[in-house]
């Protein structure tokens, strides 16, 4: 397979002459692209008559197709040796636009999932939107957070368009089209896919009906169609805005399961038999309605009867809860649905129905009921028909059946289960990490690689030879951070700092007000004499704040201000960096991650499922300051306590907390209170509205994810952690035991768990 992956992809660069002509990255990425289609021709093809699963998903934030393929295949080593014999490096990749079709981990976990079911020789293909415009780009100015759109398709020459498989989706009687595009997701075992629909107006389409005025200023002129495959979560503080997000969360399933039926009439087989051809997971609610619209084809079209149609949809869906704020638990307004989805709403009517008539007795039936209020509740109707639930790390999963679905668990307790979350390991170390997977291969060889369970041996390498190799290799990955963002972004970072990493999207359960305001503690600290033999450390920053968020905006800023502040005081600047990365995305991802130190994981206890960012840093060496919290709490067990830095109130602490004023806070510890005052009218500007939502409360209870109240654990564990970081043979050992650790999270465990315990594909 290398050599004809190197012989095709010689025969293309060949082509391309001169490095300074016009487009090089893109003819360079398609040259690579072209080579690897070459490959997968000679790859045992995909069999459409084949059971499979199929994964629905309404984000998926895949990074480059390319380099994903070459990780699975293991070809990214010989691609980077051709393009160095012509004179190319691989830095082009990292240069072209990610397709963002994703907002965070939901949408990740969608595409690691993916990589490694290929990887496990396991049928599962992907479902979703092929969105214009994904998640937008951000940029700062005035330290403020600005966004633009990002156009991704040029820069991804892997997707294929197949027009002839268009099907038709019908909103009343309007009606578009749905044109799939397809991209393959291949190991050398077997290529699955993912097919992303675009969505066409097939005649001119008045859908003034549902959705007038500021649906989407962008496609102000344009069709409405064009809207329903235009962006990513488009607002929805509107009822037309609401609308097109119902509109596209429909277009894409209801086009998935019209492809996954006519797949099906290839087999010959009647239709009773469809869960044995098809099992669907839904990636959170967004995708919900393919439930009711799965019944309303099989009642009308097949003609079975409600009953028969509903134990089949029961066997064949099953539902990934990601959220255990009940307020996140998406719901539409009958109205909204009923007008929008005039065909579908029955469906939902007579499920509710169903569920009053089988569950006369319950005593909580009120609670559970899909139609509540005028309302309709997607999770409900999702725990309703599965026959599986997951959370995704083991507490997220108890706190779904103690808390969100009490009621539920306690009707179908065998419904309930845990499948934690993992990550695409040949992405986010071999690929992202040469140097550290160069690390493990001369020691435990390559095997660690299709089986990275394995990887766990390294821990016996802890001899001060391995451990000055690992810091060696950190080191480099820092340098080469530092030369990136130089290059990039033209912002200097020096790489005899600690490197303290909080990567994620900007929310206030993630806590980065509790990371900044700790920063300013220190600058205080400082300021005051008290600071004594700290090892100057760079606090990185990366993350995008929903558009219409305003304290998270807040908070981006507030972060941009320090570091303005402390840039500009010559003393400060000697122990603190501040650094705000723009567009975290999963390229950046790639470059941030092996160069961390320590892996800031804050959220508050009880509120992050499960997180992946904190596994793919432990992965590449860093150490966790965190709560015991999601995955955090997976990855301490298996790291050990005390190579992490754990703080903070529990959440069975915080759950019997009766009752929390901030305010006595305030009052009672001097610097807590002098820290918080600097947001007001100080140093760095004017930061009221945080200062408010921390002591008096907003829309929001005061303080209502606690930063005060674990305050002081954190800058505790903050000062542990830069102790022990002065001790570079201590500190390796706890980057080795991390490493180690993390082997427990490929999400090639994550998907064979999910078919073992789910799907169970291949049991018939
Ligand atoms: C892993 C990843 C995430 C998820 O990070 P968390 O820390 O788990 O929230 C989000 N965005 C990108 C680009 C990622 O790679």
């Amino acid at each position: 397979m290398k050599e004809l992956f190197a012989n095709s992809l010689n025969a293309k660069l060949e082509k391309i002459s001169g490095k300074s002509s016009k487009n090089i990255k893109r003819r360079l990425n398609r040259a690579v692209a072209a080579a690897l289609l070459d490959v997968l021709c000679t790859l045992p093809q995909r069999k459409l008559t084949e059971q499979k699963a199929a994964y629905f998903s309404a984000e998926f934030l895949p990074g480059s197709f390319v380099t994903g393929s070459l990780a699975n295949l293991g070809l990214e080593d010989i691609c980077a040796e051709v393009l160095k014999r012509k004179g190319y490096s691989t830095d082009f990749f990292s240069e072209l636009a990610d397709p963002a079709l994703g907002n965070g981990g939901l949408g990740r976990l969608a595409s690691c999932l993916l990589d490694s079911a290929a990887a496990v020789n396991l049928p599962l293909d992907g479902y979703g939107i092929r969105y214009k415009y994904g998640i937008f780009k951000q940029s700062i100015k005035d330290n403020e957070q600005t966004e633009t759109v990002d156009l991704w398709q040029e820069d991804c020459p892997f997707e294929k368009e197949n027009r002839d498989e268009t099907v038709r989706v019908c909103f009343g009687d309007c009606t578009v089209l749905a044109v799939p595009f397809d991209l393959p997701i291949a190991s050398k075992t077997r290529i699955n896919r993912l097919r992303l629909w675009q969505c066409e107006a097939e005649n001119p389409v008045d859908f003034s009906a549902f959705c007038s005025g500021d649906i989407c200023a962008a496609f102000k002129d344009k069709n409405l169609a064009e809207c329903i495959s235009g962006f990513l979560y488009p607002p929805d503080n509107t009822e037309s805005g609401k609308a097109l997000r119902l509109m596209q969360q429909y277009f894409f399933t209801a086009a998935s399961l019209a492809s996954i039926l006519n797949d099906f009439k290839k087999t010959g087989r009647s239709i009773s038999d469809l869960a044995e051809f098809i099992k669907i997971q839904l990636n959170d609610t967004h995708p919900t309605v393919a439930i009711p619209e799965l019944l309303r084809l099989l009642t009308e079209d097949y003609g079975m009867d409600f009953d028969d149609a509903l134990t089949l949809c029961g066997e064949i869906f099953s539902y990934t809860n990601h959220t255990v704020m009940a307020e996140a638990l998406e719901c539409w307004s009958v109205s909204l649905f009923s007008k929008v989805l005039p065909n579908v709403y029955p469906y939902i009517v007579m499920l509710n129905n169903h569920m009053k008539n089988s569950l006369k007795a319950h005593t909580q039936l009120k609670e559970i009921l899909i139609i509540k209020n005028h309302t309709i509740h997607m999770a409900n109707m999702a725990v309703y028909v599965s026959h599986k639930v997951n959370g995704v790390a083991k507490i997220h999963s108890e706190i779904i059946k103690a808390s969100v679905f009490d009621s539920f668990y306690s009707l179908t307790p065998q419904k309930f289960l845990n499948v934690t979350n993992g990550i695409a390991h040949r992405r986010w170390l071999c690929l992202a990490n040469k140097g550290l997977e160069q690390f493990a291969n001369k020691r435990i060889g390559t095997e660690w690689r299709d089986d990275l369970p394995q990887l766990s041996k390294i821990k016996q390498f802890n001899s001060p030879a391995d451990l000055e190799e690992l810091l060696k290799i950190k080191y480099e990955n820092k340098r080469a951070l530092s030369n990136y963002l130089k290059s990039s972004f033209n912002l200097s970072l020096d790489p005899d700092f600690m490197f303290s990493v909080q990567i994620k999207r900007i929310h206030e359960y993630k806590r980065q007000l509790l990371n900044i305001l700790g920063v300013l503690g220190l600058y205080l600290d400082l300021k005051n004499n008290e600071l004594k033999d700290f090892h100057p450390t760079a606090f990185i920053f990366s993350g995008k704040a929903a558009p219409g968020y305003y304290n998270a905006k807040q908070i981006i800023k507030l972060i941009n201000s320090v570091a303005e502040l402390i840039e500009k005081d010559q003393t400060a600047k000697k122990y603190f960096k501040v650094l705000f990365i723009p567009d975290y995305n999963v390229k950046n991802a790639m470059k941030i991650i092996p160069a961390a130190d320590l892996s800031e994981q804050l959220s508050t206890a009880g509120t992050e499922a499960s997180g992946t960012g904190n596994m793919k840093l432990a992965l590449n060496g860093a150490p966790t300051i965190g709560t015991l919290d999601g995955a955090n709490i997976e990855i301490v067990d298996y790291a050990g306590m005390e190579n992490n830095y754990i703080f903070g109130a529990k959440s069975e602490e915080l759950e019997a907390l009766k009752s929390y004023d901030p305010m006595d806070i305030y009052y009672t510890n001097d610097r807590i209170s002098r820290v918080v005052d600097l947001l007001k009218q100080g140093p760095c500007g004017d930061f009221t509205a945080l200062f408010n939502s921390l002591l008096f409360g907003d829309y929001n209870p005061a303080d209502r994810y606690k930063v005060l109240l674990d305050y002081p654990s954190y800058m505790s564990a903050r000062k542990r952690a830069n102790e022990d970081y002065k001790s570079p043979a201590l500190y390796a050992e706890k980057m080795l035991m991390n490493i180690a650790a993390a082997s427990h999270f490929s999400a090639d465990s994550t998907v064979k768990n999910y078919n073992e315990k789910i799907w169970k594909l291949g049991s018939f």
